[in-house]
């Protein structure tokens, strides 16, 4: 990695380049505000499955401008459907209203994001590992992994749930859930033939959710209690795939079916979020 000797001045350093991150920037470029995103990872982080938005969501994509595009990738989810598995598939039908809701591939957000951005505005390869504000000039000092450090009047910080800059403001650490997620996108070159529905299927300690991104796509989830013996294996996406046909053996052979055939299942676990009030968005300075 280039060591960076001279300190730099900036008006505005937003730390992390994820989804927040590059909105966060984005929207300030809109209003005409220049801005730099300091990331961590050497590249963007467009891995992940996908996510999905209700209408407040949309709205802000269309503030950042980004709205049309990505609208035309997914398609329009007007009902849920849940149902229990152990109760012979019965369940209920709840309509989401006009607006529904949208599922976005993650690459697609994240790309969208970056593309829509000045290229100056991303910098990669910098892991901050300590923030302080100088009681004088209220001037934030942002240091890099590689000993450089960055003075800032604005700090934003988008770094996700290990959050540095949360740490420095004495938030709350984020909340621990005990759970594992295994999802994926799963596409069918034929169609997959769906509703535009978002089905929640409860099974035997498990949660399964699946929802089209578009006619040929989509986007599922399993949610369960963690199993320390999954993650033995967690970055072989085909033992992932079998763990997680094996937890749905008493689900819709459809189901096992849309497991069966994705392609890069992944596994993530402990999900940690911040409060309401103690969001991961934390500005500081003005
Ligand atoms: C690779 C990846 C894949 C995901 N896939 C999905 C998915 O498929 N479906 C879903 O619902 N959610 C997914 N998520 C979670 C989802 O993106 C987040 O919950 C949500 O978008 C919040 O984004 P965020 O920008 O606040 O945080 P994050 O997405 O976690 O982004 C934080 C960014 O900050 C960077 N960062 C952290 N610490 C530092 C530091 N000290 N210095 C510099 N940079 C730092 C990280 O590298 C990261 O890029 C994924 C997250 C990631 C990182």
């Amino acid at each position: 990695m280039e060591m960076r000797t001279q300190e730099e001045l900036h008006g505005i350093v937003i730390i992390g380049g994820g989804i927040s991150g590059l909105a966060t920037a984005l929207g300030l470029h809109k209003k005409g505000m220049k801005s730099v995103v300091l990331e961590r990872s050497e590249t963007l982080r467009n891995t992940g499955a996908a996510i999905a938005f209700f209408h407040n969501g949309w709205h802000a994509f269309d503030h950042l401008g980004v709205g049309d595009q990505l609208r035309a990738k997914s398609t329009l989810i007007t009902e849920m459907h849940t149902k229990w598995v152990h109760k012979d598939g019965t369940g209920d039908v709840i309509p989401i209203g006009e607006e529904g809701l949208r599922c976005v591939k993650r690459s697609d957000i994240v790309d969208a994001l970056a593309d829509s951005l000045p290229s100056e505005s991303i910098r990669f390869g910098c892991r901050i590992v300590a923030v302080e504000t100088d009681p004088v000039t209220s001037f934030h000092a942002v240091h890099l992994e590689d000993g450089s450090v960055m003075r800032t009047k604005v700090l934003i910080g988008c770094d996700g749930s290990n959050s540095v800059v949360a740490k420095t403001l004495g938030l709350k650490p984020p909340n621990l859930f005990r759970t594992q997620v295994a999802q994926a996108v799963t596409s069918y070159p034929n169609g997959h033939g769906l509703s535009n529905h978002f089905l929640y299927l409860w099974g035997d300690k498990l949660l399964l959710g699946r929802v089209p991104i578009d006619e040929k796509t989509v986007y599922w989830f399993v949610v369960q209690e963690v199993n320390p013996k999954d993650f033995e294996s967690k970055e072989d996406s085909r033992v992932v795939r079998d763990l997680t046909v094996e937890a749905l053996k008493d689900c819709p052979a459809e189901v096992v079916e849309m497991v069966k055939r994705c392609r890069f299942p992944y596994i993530e676990s402990d999900i940690m979020l911040h409060g309401t009030w103690h969001s991961v968005i934390s500005v500081k300075g003005q």
